[in-house]
Formats: structure tokens, C-alpha cells, sequence
């Protein structure tokens, strides 16, 4: 058992629940829809923006999160072509 006090990256939340750590799968995801919610001027108001959020390959591995705020943040359709974060 582990008392370390961890934030949820998505919303910033302090918690001892359950988190999930990312992989470098999910992180690659996230890059991937954080870029692509970046690109876009405007993307429908929604109730949590992502202005504050930062995530790098180098530093958020060791970072968690809610799965429920995981679902929420990557639910939203991302064209085919916008891939440039995919590894090659
Ligand atoms: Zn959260």
C-alpha cells in the first residue's frame, strides 16, 4: 500500500484512488490528442479545457490518472491524417 498523494494529470485533482499510470501507448494517445485539440481554434465549449495540461514523453510516465478523465480527454475523433506524433 502506497500513501503517496498523486494528481490526476487531466484534472488536476489530488487523490488516493485508483489511478492508472500511463504507457508509452496511452501517452502517445494523449500527445496525439492534446496536439490536435491544440490545432483547433476553437473545439466546442466544453466543461474542462486543457489549457494547463502538459504532458511530455520524457516526464509523464511516471504521471496517473482517473481512467474516467483518460475516456473523457481521448473521446473525440481524430482524423486519420493527423498522426505526425505516431512513432514512424
Ligand atoms: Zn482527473
Amino acid at each position: 500500500m502506497s500513501d503517496i498523494n498523486m494528481k490526476c494529470v487531466f484534472c488536476g485533482e489530488s487523490t488516493l484512488l485508483k489511478t492508472i499510470k500511463f504507457t508509452l501507448e496511452t501517452l502517445q494517445k494523449c500527445l496525439n490528442v492534446l496536439e490536435y485539440r491544440r490545432s483547433k481554434p476553437v473545439v466546442r465549449k466544453s466543461r474542462t479545457t486543457y489549457d494547463n495540461l502538459e504532458l511530455s514523453i520524457e516526464s509523464s510516465l511516471n504521471e496517473v490518472y482517473y481512467a474516467q478523465c483518460y475516456q473523457l480527454f481521448t473521446a473525440m475523433k481524430i482524423p486519420r491524417d493527423f498522426q505526425h506524433l505516431q512513432p514512424q
